[in-house]
Parts: structure tokens; C-alpha cells; sequence
């Protein structure tokens, strides 16, 4: 048995998908369909527009509500942009930051990814932070200079005091959304490792010991134990298969079972 049981996340990134009905029949599938375990959080992130719609659905369940994003300032002439706070007053404890489709695709910089880190710590929130390589610098062999430099920055000045609320995703763009080059666990487990010792550096050993680090890219029921299994693997991020009611249940049921297996007595 393991002698340290870390929270296990399972993070459900709805991105820009989903009508108001599809996400009501999403939401209220997983949460009708979900058994419970301790040590694990289930947490669904709708677009924006729903989630109020979301937040009524899993209000009282045992199901966490999170954003996809946010803007760093609880008020202001930010046209178009969302608060914390707003995130806040509508049920929100979990928001992703650092997404590598905001990093590639927006040109977010670490500078403002960790303004909103900071912010969203502030604010109460549990920030989710993601980290991740893309193809041509795993390539290059530059996945720890990414990865030590997107956290260095990343995480720049958080105060210790909020490091309860941070979790980290390690979610390597080129296994993201994509059946082409699926990571595997083993590679991922050597990332997390590299991911908790560069935590161990930044923010004390202790916290990088206790931190939940989880893994995102092209994770579906098939090989969703496979990687649940890695030690230090502390639980899933989950875009394209968490759109459907089954294949989510069936990763967050995966994830159960491996934190039930490892509460055993050796
Ligand atoms: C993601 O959105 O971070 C992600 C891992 O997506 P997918 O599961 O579709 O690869």
C-alpha cells in the first residue's frame, strides 16, 4: 500500500462543445451515473454560457463545478472577459489555466497565465494548472526545459498559503485530441516525475508530495487505467471523451477503482 493517498481529479474539459441541451443531459448523466470514493473529484467544466445551467445540476452533488478559463481582475473595463469573482458567485471552485489551446492557439504567455493563477488563487478558486510540450520540443528533446520553465513561470510568487488549491495537469499538446500519437504511460509517468521534482524545487517538498498532478491527452476508457495505474499519476484531464455520459463514467469509475485498490492493506 502506498503510504501517501493524494486527491485524484477527474477533470471533464467540455471545451466549446455542447448545446444548452446536450450539456444538461451531460451533466445530469454523469451526475446520476457516478459512484463516490474518497480520495477522488470529479469536476465538469462546460463553456461558460452553461455554467449556471451545469451548477444547478450537480449544486448538493457530490460533483465539482469548473471554468475553462478566466481573466485576471475581479472587475473592470474587460469587455467580453470573466472574473473569478463571477466564477465564484455562480458555483465555480475549479477553473483550468494555462490550457495548451489557450497557450498555442491564443498566445497566452506564462507571465499572464500566472497572473491568472495568482488571481484565481486569490479568489478562492482551485486553480488547475496545465503544462505540457508540444511535438516538435518533445522532439527536440526539451520536454524538462519546457516543463521546468512553464512552472518556474507559471508558478512564479504564489503564496505558500494558497498551494492547497493548486493542482498541476501535465497535458502534452501532442497527445492531445488525437488517436495519432498516443502517449504512453510510461513516458507519462517519467513527465510527472520530472513535474514533481521541479514542484519539489519551487514550492517545498512537502507540498510537492501532497500536490495532485494529473495527466490529460487522448484518454478514453481503454487506456484510462493504464495510466491511473502510474504512480504519481494523480488522476485524468479528459476533453473528447468526456462529452459522452458512458466513456466519462467509465474513466471516473477506473479512477475508483485503483484509489479503492490502493486503500487495501498490503
Ligand atoms: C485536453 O483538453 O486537455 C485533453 C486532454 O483533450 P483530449 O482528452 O481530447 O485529448
Amino acid at each position: 500500500m502506498k503510504t501517501l493517498i493524494r486527491q485524484r481529479f477527474i477533470v471533464g474539459n467540455w471545451k466549446m462543445h455542447t448545446t444548452a441541451s446536450e450539456a444538461k443531459q451531460l451533466g445530469q448523466g454523469v451526475v446520476g451515473g457516478l459512484g463516490s470514493a474518497d480520495h477522488v473529484t470529479v469536476i465538469l467544466c462546460p463553456p461558460f454560457p452553461y455554467l449556471a445551467l451545469v451548477g444547478d445540476i450537480v449544486k448538493g452533488t457530490q460533483v465539482a463545478l469548473g471554468a475553462q478559463n478566466m481573466y485576471p481582475e475581479k472587475e473592470g473595463a474587460f469587455t467580453g472577459e470573466v472574473s473569478p469573482t463571477m466564477l465564484f458567485d455562480l458555483g465555480c471552485t475549479y477553473v483550468i489555466l494555462g490550457h495548451s489551446e489557450r497557450r498555442h492557439k491564443l498566445g497566452e504567455s506564462d507571465s499572464f497565465i500566472n497572473q491568472k493563477v495568482e488571481c484565481a488563487l486569490a479568489a478562492g478558486l482551485n486553480a488547475i494548472l496545465c503544462v505540457g510540450e508540444t511535438l516538435e520540443q518533445r522532439k527536440a528533446k526539451q520536454t524538462e526545459a519546457v516543463l521546468d520553465s512553464q512552472l518556474t513561470q507559471g508558478l512564479a510568487n504564489v503564496p505558500p498559503e494558497f498551494l492547497s488549491r493548486l493542482s498541476i495537469a501535465y497535458d502534452p499538446v501532442w497527445a492531445i485530441g488525437t488517436a495519432l500519437h498516443h502517449e504512453n504511460p510510461q513516458q507519462a509517468h517519467d513527465a510527472h516525475l520530472l513535474i514533481r521534482r521541479k514542484l519539489g524545487q519551487i514550492c517545498g517538498e512537502s507540498w510537492a508530495q501532497r500536490m495532485t498532478v494529473q495527466y490529460g491527452g487522448s484518454v478514453e476508457p481503454d487506456n484510462a487505467a493504464a495510466f491511473l495505474d502510474q504512480p504519481g499519476i494523480d488522476g485524468v484531464l479528459i476533453g473528447g471523451a468526456s462529452l459522452k455520459v458512458d466513456s466519462f463514467l467509465a474513466i471516473a469509475q477506473a479512477a475508483m477503482t485503483v484509489v479503492q485498490a490502493e486503500m487495501q492493506p498490503a
